[in-house]
């Protein structure tokens, strides 16, 4: 193999494009699509109340089986993860104003649910094993306006659910989860996703399994589940005639699946646990892999729990390597191998809360506690501001249709890496 390295003109570790991410699709996702093509029925909702006003049988049948598999008793199907934390947010009784305390180390759509509903995301640090919400961090952010914790469940792996719904518990709050990235995943018998008063999945192309576009609230409260219903399919013209005249929040969306969506994810929930360890296999040999390199720490996984590998993350040590974060990412990218820095800034430094500017140039609805203005300053969340800025490093290579293959040439790549050091030192 050629030692020189590509950054330099050497040939690459890898010379394709990684495959096209897929979930296993096949003919049971064909059959399904087909049958409710021919059936005709696209879409089984209608906004008011009646039969229709929980959608047609394969909206039905995909809820059931969530129910299932997460052992929850209501599952309500959503457009997306973003449509389903707006509803989870609104369901969970939060009025505008109110307190949620989130993770800035996520997708921008966690705490922009909080936004969408009026009220105001104050962020927790992380930590650095789980990179989850901090169980001490969200303690001290708790104020008296506080109604909730939203919690992220974040790169396949449980926040400290137990610590967190505790915490919830010990101030009468609720404990919400976005377990976008995490299906799967759980500590002891406890599926993420379920810990909390709602639980929240993605069906995104992006995702462990997908409808394209899709998203699923779970819960174990009947009224919970029916505001979930009523944010859903246009919850304003439909209280008055179910007799639930004194909903607090009474707006409505059509943040509806269509039937072929709910359609093509009932095969794809059954394969979740076969596409859940493809990535646990790929993501161990990985781990074996890199256990030679003491500046790379792979992905913790907690006592008892189960990691789903959405993304392998890994923290750096620039100075048990002696190179700086970027260089050694951009001579990986070099080789071919599809590496990624810092995952996401944390999101109060996004202009939108710098400028507080959600919905206009007035400031709403951050200024509806005039005399508790939410704090999006710098070093709000050192934790979260380090791993973005020194210390995370995350790789995709893990999911199908990507095979060990792959993981061999990430491993390599690393290793010829680090045997020209001095060149790429000397380089920059
Ligand atoms: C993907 C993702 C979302 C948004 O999911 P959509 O279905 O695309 O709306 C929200 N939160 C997290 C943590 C995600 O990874």
């Amino acid at each position: 193999m050629d030692t020189k390295l590509a950054l330099f003109g050497g040939d690459p570790v890898r010379t394709q494009l990684y495959p096209q991410h897929t979930t296993l699709i096949d003919d049971a996702e064909e059959r399904e699509v087909i049958a409710v093509l021919r059936g005709g029925h696209l879409s089984g909702f209608s906004g008011r109340a009646g039969e229709r006003f929980l959608g047609g049988p394969k909206v039905r049948e995909l809820e059931d089986r969530f129910c299932d598999r997460f052992g929850v008793n209501y599952a309500v199907s959503f457009n997306s993860a973003t449509s389903a934390l707006h509803g989870a947010v609104m369901a969970a009784g939060i009025q505008a104003g109110d307190e949620v305390i989130t993770s800035p180390f996520t997708m921008s759509a966690t705490p922009s649910a909080v936004l969408m509903h009026n009220a105001i995301p104050v962020f927790a640090d992380v930590e650095d094993r789980t990179f989850g919400l901090d169980p001490a961090s969200v303690e001290s952010r708790i104020t008296p306006r506080t109604r909730a914790i939203l919690t992220v469940n974040l790169f396949g792996h449980p926040s400290r659910l137990t610590a967190l719904a505790a915490i919830a518990d010990a101030h009468d709050i609720p404990l919400l989860e976005d377990n976008s990235q995490s299906p799967g995943a759980q500590c002891g018998r406890g599926l993420a996703g379920t810990f909390g008063k709602i639980g929240v999945q993605s069906l995104n192309y992006h995702k462990a399994i997908q409808t394209g576009e899709g998203g699923m609230a779970l819960t174990d409260d009947p009224d919970v589940a029916l505001r979930l219903q009523l944010i859903r399919n246009h919850g304003e013209a439909v209280v008055g005639d179910i007799g639930r005249h004194d909903e607090p929040s009474q707006l409505g969306w059509n943040y509806r699946l269509t039937e072929i969506q709910a359609a093509i994810g009932i095969p794809q929930l059954a394969k979740l646990d076969r596409l859940n360890q493809i990535r646990q296999r790929l993501a161990s040999s990985l781990t074996a892999g890199l256990k030679e390199f003491d500046f790379l720490s792979p992905p913790v996984i907690e006592a008892t729990c189960k990691h789903v590998y959405y993304l392998y993350a890994m923290r750096f040590d620039a100075k048990k390597v002696g190179i700086p974060r970027a260089a050694f990412a951009k001579a990986l990218r070099a080789e071919g191998i599809a590496i990624a820095e810092g995952y996401t800034k944390p999101l109060y430094l996004l202009p939108m809360y710098q400028k507080r500017r959600a919905y206009g140039k007035n400031g709403f609805p951050f200024t509806l506690n005039a005399d508790a203005a939410p704090d999006y300053s710098l070093g709000l969340c050192p934790v979260a501001e380090r791993l973005y800025g020194r210390e995370i490093l995350t790789t995709d290579i893990c999911k199908y249709p990507n095979s060990e293959r792959e993981v061999e040439e990430f491993v390599t790549a690393v290793q010829k890496v680090i045997q020209n050091r001095d060149k790429l030192l000397s380089a920059a």
